[in-house]
């Protein structure tokens, strides 16, 4: 079995949310199951320098105003495929956005350029790349991928689309229509057209075989209303073809008894050797070094995220007793709230703005727990790390939050299944009653330790989870 994947995102090369972890992470975990992946991205600079070079295996005359190739490149055992087109992504700033923050004006050509790479690779038009079995699409920049094969009129392999997060769907001008290689006739519902534009992911959520999201939880939710978006529609009407499989994390890199980035690595059995991590959090943030809990947060800061809640619900957290240490990048609006709570509880509230990867490991290898408060959550990849790490989550009960985290109830602490606290309406009283509730558990150390190790026990990487893509990808071959 032969797959390749699409995607604008792939760890290590490039990230910036869970898209990248799942992009890169699967066709290893997949590799075990007998199936085979190549990885389609762009050749963003961030790419280039660490892959700086690769095979010239497929030239394009023209793709959106000049040429471009797809290079073959090998990542360890990874089989990638990178379109270079200069004019598209060689530029400084992130992939989708100027250093600004401004979205790149040609966006739509540059991700239907990915689109349209993956059809020369999916319709065996690049040599020595045999038409693959599966072409896997990942998130909106790689909808249109599905639309391109399924409106070449060629053999064509099967399509899978994931939605990593519905909210970002790439809707562009109908004007493009023509430029971008689509026809006419896919500019209807039965089509591309969403909402009087080109929707990319609404592109491939028509046009694919299957469509699968990144928790069941989260698969219910994007068919209702509330939920869908603008596109619940469409996708209660494909629930038949829909299906949810909550993400894995990598357990190499998130490794509590490896992990380069710790102050002290931990084990299950070692678990008081966290404090060691707990105070050097304390000094980078500036907090009081005494008995307090402290709760770590590891976000972007964005509505989604619920970091507004969280901000309102500082007083109280502060008052009972909680430290709460936050790492956070994004909003600006939300970035100057933080500071200004952490100006109003100096040594109690700790907070660093910015992406930092190492400090991400820290604050979970610290955190007595991590909080959560989304507002909606696809799967969600923190507390898969915090269940790792012994933090103890604290959630939303939304999405792949609430598939992934059991919450501590009498029952499930007397059935001894419980891995963390979960709450809803997600409002900041439910929020900090469920971190009160969690504080009542921590009062009583054997509860709570049963608590990290059960967390820290769950089999939460990509190989427990590779053998349910592999029955999608054959369920869907196998039906011809
Ligand atoms: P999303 O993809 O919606 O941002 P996820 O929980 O699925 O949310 O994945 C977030 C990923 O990004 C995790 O790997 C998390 O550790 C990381 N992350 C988020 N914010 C930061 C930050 N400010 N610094 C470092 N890592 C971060």
């Amino acid at each position: 079995m032969r797959v390749l994947s699409v995607a604008s995102e792939f760890y290590p090369l490039i990230k910036t949310g869970g898209l990248a972890d799942v992009a890169g992470a699967l066709p290893a975990a997949l590799e075990t199951q007998g199936v085979e992946v190549a990885s389609l991205l762009p050749y963003y600079p961030a790419v280039k320098a660490q892959v700086p070079s690769g095979r010239s295996v497929h030239s394009f005359p023209d793709l959106f105003g000049a040429p471009a190739r797809l290079l073959r490149a090998r990542l360890g055992t990874l089989d990638l495929f990178l379109l270079d087109a200069p004019h598209l992504y060689d530029r400084p700033g992130g992939p989708y956005e100027s250093e600004t923050g401004a979205p790149w004006r040609d966006n739509a050509r540059r991700f239907a350029a990915l689109g349209l790479a993956a059809r020369a690779l999916g319709l065996g038009k690049v040599s020595a790349y045999p038409r693959p079995d599966i072409v896997h699409a990942h998130d909106w920049q790689a909808g249109l991928a599905p639309a391109y094969l399924a409106l070449a009129g060629e053999v064509r392999p099967k399509t899978v689309m994931t939605v990593h997060n519905l909210a970002f769907q790439g809707q562009y001008p109908a004007t493009l229509l023509s430029e971008l290689g689509l026809p006419p006739t896919a500019y209807s519902t039965d089509g591309v057209e969403h909402y009087g534009a080109i929707g990319f992911l609404k592109a491939g959520l028509y046009y694919a075989d299957k469509i699968t999201t990144v928790s069941p939880s989260y698969a219910q939710e994007i068919q209702t209303t509330e939920g869908g978006m603008g596109l619940h529609g469409l996708l209660s009407g494909r629930s038949a073809d829909l299906s949810g499989i909550v993400n894995g994390i990598d357990t190499a890199a998130w490794d509590p008894q490896t992990d380069p980035n710790l102050a002290a690595r931990f084990s299950a059995r070692s678990l008081s050797r966290r404090m060691a991590n707990k105070n050097a959090v304390r000094e980078r943030l500036l907090l009081m070094q005494d008995n307090s809990p402290m709760f770590v947060v590891i976000t972007r800061l964005a509505w989604q995220k619920g970091v507004d809640v969280l901000i309102d619900a500082l007083p109280q957290l502060v008052a009972s007793g909680a430290q709460i240490a936050v790492l956070g990048a994004g909003d600006a609006a939300l970035e100057a709230a933080l500071m200004g709570a952490m100006g109003e509880h100096p040594g109690r509230v700790g907070v660093q703005l910015g992406y930092d990867e190492s400090f991400a490991h820290l604050l979970q290898g610290g955190g007595d727990g991590l909080i959560v408060p989304s507002r909606f959550e696809p799967c969600g990849l923190t507390q898969l790390y915090a269940l790792r790490y012994g933090a103890v989550p604290i959630v939303a009960r939304t999405g792949g939050l609430a598939d992934t985290v059991i919450d501590a109830n009498k029952a499930a602490v007397d059935d001894g299944v419980a891995t963390g606290f979960t709450f809803a309406p997600m409002t900041a009283d439910a929020l900090v009653d469920a971190v009160q509730r969690a504080l009542t558990l921590q009062a009583k150390p054997y509860l709570w330790r049963a608590l990290q190790r059960r967390g820290m026990s769950r089999r939460l990487s990509w190989a427990a989870r590779a053998p349910d893509y592999a029955a999608l990808y054959r369920g869907l071959v196998g039906a011809g």
